[in-house]
């Protein structure tokens, strides 16, 4: 009888609790091992005085990569939690009570359209015939393919779609839109992929489709409930979850990964897999089993990390959305800022997100919970100063902007910004979605899933292939499996 072969999994995001899942259904034993007391990495929750809190993601997108994923396990996401789609999905402010509505239809989406510039309907339309094109290709096969290869992305339908990769969201939105307003909205979903629109190659608008084509979901209770949800899948699989327990170190044997350190205590195993982000991996490692230097590093392009804000407030909220954007600042300046010149943003655009209006779970009766994001460049200063300017300077901008007061309704308020996002998941320079999507930094081209210098050594998600956010970490998942059976 085959021995069943010992995979230790570092972390337990979206990716890890995908891989774990994959592995241990092909006949591995599997135990994920996290650093924090809770699961879910950068997608944990926060519950404070009968509010509920998502820390991380907020937009539930592309529900078919999730359908997919449970599917390989014969399962559907509704075995473990119930999704609404959200209407409108959005909505952007560009002014005090100036705002676009975003609809849960391209029907409707096109009526906003049509009221902001008369005939911009039809543009739109084929805008998003052609990104639903360029979604078909990509998430359904594409970010499939493992990254080994230039040529995995060569196919008949890329070959004639070579254009996209050398021009940008940018340029094929100004193009078709003269509307300032209506090319932000547009740009806007490219933002999850870590890149400003001008550096990011124009094939991505698959990403429109996935916004105006498919819509915005969400898991009713939050999205700590896909975590829950997946967890629970890995666990009736087999998989062995363990929390409080921080990887020290992986431990090498003649040039093989055979296990990791946790509390000074060695663990063994046949595989070992990290899910943490890869530059604080590779830190696991004697210099010479490092595959990418500190130079590396920093030259590439690393999403935005976030200021990010819970707070609890003791009335419901008007003139706001489940997701509310505010773009009524110049979007170009806080880019810079960002990518260009890292500082903290003069006017800063930020995102504000209340799911207590579509979801009871998220706050008591009469109450309100409040997200607010403001992305910035990684790698800032970060203290309670400067996180206390943020906070007036948003809420200020935030009541004239709604037309209400909010400060003085205020219960309480929590933060959440670069050093936290390096001490609690020990991400690079407090990134907070990962390495960007730029066209130098795209499927083969990202820091490789298997180690080239260790044996049995694997990597997986937002700093890996395919990308940031959870539908590519749920990829990743289960590109590195596949990977780690065939080897
Ligand atoms: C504020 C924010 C908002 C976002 N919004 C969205 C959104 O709306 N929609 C969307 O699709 N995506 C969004 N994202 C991106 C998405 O959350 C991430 O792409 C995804 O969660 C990353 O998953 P991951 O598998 O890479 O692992 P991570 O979530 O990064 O998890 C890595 C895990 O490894 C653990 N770890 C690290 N070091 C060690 C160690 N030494 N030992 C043991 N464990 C260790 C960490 O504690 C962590 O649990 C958002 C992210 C953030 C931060």
């Amino acid at each position: 009888m085959k021995s069943q072969k010992k995979t230790i999994i570092i972390g337990s995001g979206f990716s890890a609790l995908a891989a774990a899942s994959y592995l241990s259904k092909s006949g591995q034993d599997v135990s994920i091992f996290e650093k924090n007391s809770q699961i879910g990495g950068r997608a944990r929750q926060l519950k404070k005085e009968g509010f509920t809190f998502d820390i991380g993601p907020t937009w539930y997108w592309m529900p078919d990569v999730f359908e997919r994923f449970f599917a390989d396990f014969g399962k559907l996401p509704s075995d473990y939690y119930s999704l609404e789609k959200l209407s409108p999905a959005y909505s952007v402010y560009f002014g005090v009570e100036d705002r676009i509505t975003i609809g849960d239809t391209l029907d409707k989406i096109c009526e906003a359209f049509e009221s902001e510039e008369a005939g911009s309907s039809k543009t739109l339309r084929k805008f998003i015939d052609k990104a639903r094109k360029n979604y078909d290709i990509a998430i359904k096969d594409l970010v499939y393919r493992p990254g080994l290869s230039p040529l995995e992305l060569v196919t008949p339908e890329t070959a004639v779609r070579v254009g996209q990769f050398f021009s940008t969201i940018q340029r094929d939105v100004r193009k078709a839109f003269k509307n300032e307003r209506l090319a932000l909205i547009l740009e806007f979903p490219v933002l999850f992929l870590g890149a400003k629109a001008s550096k990011t190659p124009g094939f991505y608008s698959f990403m429109n489709y996935a916004d105006f084509g498919i819509g915005t979901f969400h898991p009713k209770k939050g999205m700590y409930e896909v975590v829950k949800g997946m967890a629970a899948l890995a666990k009736e699989l087999g998989v062995v979850i363990r929390t409080d327990m921080n990887v020290e170190e992986i431990i090498i044997d003649q040039g093989r990964a055979s296990g990791v350190i946790v509390n000074g205590q060695k663990y063994m195993a046949d595989l070992v897999l990290s899910g943490a982000d890869y530059h604080h991996s590779e830190t696991l490692l004697p210099k010479k089993y490092r595959q990418y230097s500190e130079d590396y590093w920093d030259r590439k392009t690393f999403a935005p990390s976030s200021l990010l804000f819970y707070i609890g407030f003791d009335k419901k909220l008007i003139n706001v959305d489940h997701h509310t954007l505010f773009f009524d600042v110049d979007f170009e300046k806080h880019a810079e800022a960002i990518y260009d010149n890292a500082k903290w943003p003069e006017d800063p655009l930020f995102y504000a997100s209340f799911p207590s209006i579509t979801d009871d779970h998220a706050a008591p009766n009469g109450k309100e919970a409040g997200i607010f994001l403001i992305p910035i460049a990684p790698g800032l200063e970060d203290t309670p100063e400067i996180r206390a300017v943020y906070l007036d300077k948003i809420l200020t901008r935030f009541e004239s902007l709604t037309n209400q007061n909010v400060k003085n309704s205020i219960i309480f308020t929590e933060s959440f910004c670069v050093n936290d996002f390096v001490r609690d998941y020990n991400s690079y320079k407090g990134n907070a979605y990962g390495m960007a999507n730029t066209l130098l930094q795209t499927a083969f081209l990202r820091p490789k899933l298997k180690s080239k210098k260790v044996k049995n050594l694997f990597f997986t998600g937002q700093l890996s292939v395919p990308g940031p956010g959870v539908p590519p970490s749920l990829i990743s998942g289960k590109l590195v499996a596949d990977l780690m059976q065939n080897d």
